[in-house]
């Protein structure tokens, strides 16, 4: 893990002091790096606190002394100190059923599927063998409704991967569980490598900030595969005239193209100009006017889903989420539109108005079905398994 670079300090405390949440003004952010460097427990339970490690202030430091790194390391020192992973948090982390974490949120929601779905998960597990064609990375998130995935037209040129237990670390990494996400990541790397391909089209932005910045920044790892996120991906196809829009959302009766917000996730800014562009274009083309939120870029503001990463308390995510609801309150508009698995879930469930999913709409734009759509969540999560693993974490999520 590269480190936060001492030599280069000079205690300005922007970092703290221009972080959506930590809530110090400049002078008690001087006072918090001056005593969190020198070890302050209290301080820096305090700031742990309030972090969503969406590693924005080392955009603020002056000096690229890269203070996420700090933040990160303290997280992982709190975690080890811990000793016992909260049951709320392991609950939220796939791929670690071999280590004994037996229950966990996504393959709770897969018990749940029905036929059809169970034999699209038994051929997505299976490597493939595609070297002259792209390949379709599912993650923990896309596999909850994998139907629509596996009978989109738009998508039909893409053989599919992603086993039940694929993951790709982040919800781990986020944790300051390292060791956790060097394990799950490790296993994802191995069951890519038996499959064949030219890029890995990536369907959950999660899984390419993982890829392209957390992996190689905080696991000293470069993905060995070439990436592609699925936006940049449609946005290719219909540049080189292979998709075509064949509806949008005017022709929807209710729908007001104007009346949406975009719900930009902590990541966006990170992938680029390229990136943002694509995701612009597409909600464009579909036939959003999105507005701004007042918080973007640099200073965009967390969905509330980073809460969870802190100890695993559906509390947290409360907490963070007001940060975001400020903001859309402000702009007026009764939806927003997210790009992001995890932005369009808790929005879904935690805010006012109508949350809509951008990758659902540009697959219904270019002419598939949409059978299952992602509102359909809380449905899914009604299951036998999900509530009896759910009421037995309450004690740690409710904390
Ligand atoms: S990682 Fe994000 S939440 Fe944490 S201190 Fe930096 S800017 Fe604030
Ligand atoms: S890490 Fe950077 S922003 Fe934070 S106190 Fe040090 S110099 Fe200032």
């Amino acid at each position: 893990m590269t480190p936060y670079d001492f030599d280069r300090r000079i205690e300005c405390g922007r970092c703290l002091s221009e972080c959506n949440y930590s809530g110090l003004s400049s002078g008690q952010a001087i006072d918090a790096i001056r005593k969190m460097r020198s070890g302050d427990a209290g301080v820096i339970e305090y700031v742990l606190d309030h972090c969503v490690f969406c590693t924005n202030c080392n955009y603020f430091c002056p000096v690229d002394a890269r203070p996420a790194a700090f933040m990160i390391a303290l997280h992982r020192e709190q975690q080890r100190r811990r000793k016992t992973v909260p049951a709320s948090l392991r609950y939220m982390i796939n791929g670690m059923e071999d280590q004994g974490w037996h229950h966990n949120f996504f393959t709770d929601l897969y018990t749940d599927h029905t036929k059809e779905e169970k034999a699209v998960m038994a051929q997505w597990r299976e490597p493939k063998n595609c070297p002259d064609s792209d390949l379709l990375w599912c993650s923990c998130a896309t596999r909850i409704f994998p139907g629509d995935i596996e009978r989109s037209r738009v998508l039909s040129g893409l053989p599919k991967f992603g086993g039940p237990s694929d993951c790709c670390g982040l919800p781990a990494m986020r944790s300051g569980l390292f060791e956790a996400a060097r394990r799950v990541a490790d296993n994802l790397v191995d069951r890519l490598h038996q499959s064949r391909f030219k890029r890995l089209v990536v369907m959950c932005g999660s899984c390419q900030d993982m890829f392209s910045n957390l992996m190689p920044e905080y696991l000293d790892q470069n993905f060995p595969f070439e990436i592609i996120s699925i936006y940049e991906y449609l946005d290719e196809q219909m540049q080189a005239g292979n998709l075509k829009i064949v509806r949008r959302v005017e022709d929807q009766k209710k729908t007001k193209p104007d009346d949406i917000c975009m719900f930009h996730s902590c990541y966006g800014h990170s992938f680029g100009r390229a990136y943002l562009d694509a995701i612009d274009r597409l909600a464009r083309a579909v036939g959003y006017e999105c507005t701004e939120l007042a918080h973007t870029g640099e200073k965009n503001i967390c969905c509330g889903m980073g809460g969870i990463y802190q100890k695993g308390s559906l509390r947290d995510i409360l907490k963070i989420r007001k940060f975001k609801k400020t903001d859309y309150r402000d702009a007026g508009k009764k939806n927003l539109l997210a790009y992001c698995y995890g932005c369009f879930f808790i929005s879904h469930l935690f805010q006012r108005g109508t949350a809509h999913f951008l990758l659902e709409k540009v697959l219904w734009a270019l002419g598939d079905d949409i059978d299952t759509p992602l509102n359909s969540i809380l449905g899914r999560a009604m299951n036998v398994s999900t509530i009896k693993h759910m009421t037995g974490i309450a004690p740690s999520a409710l904390r």
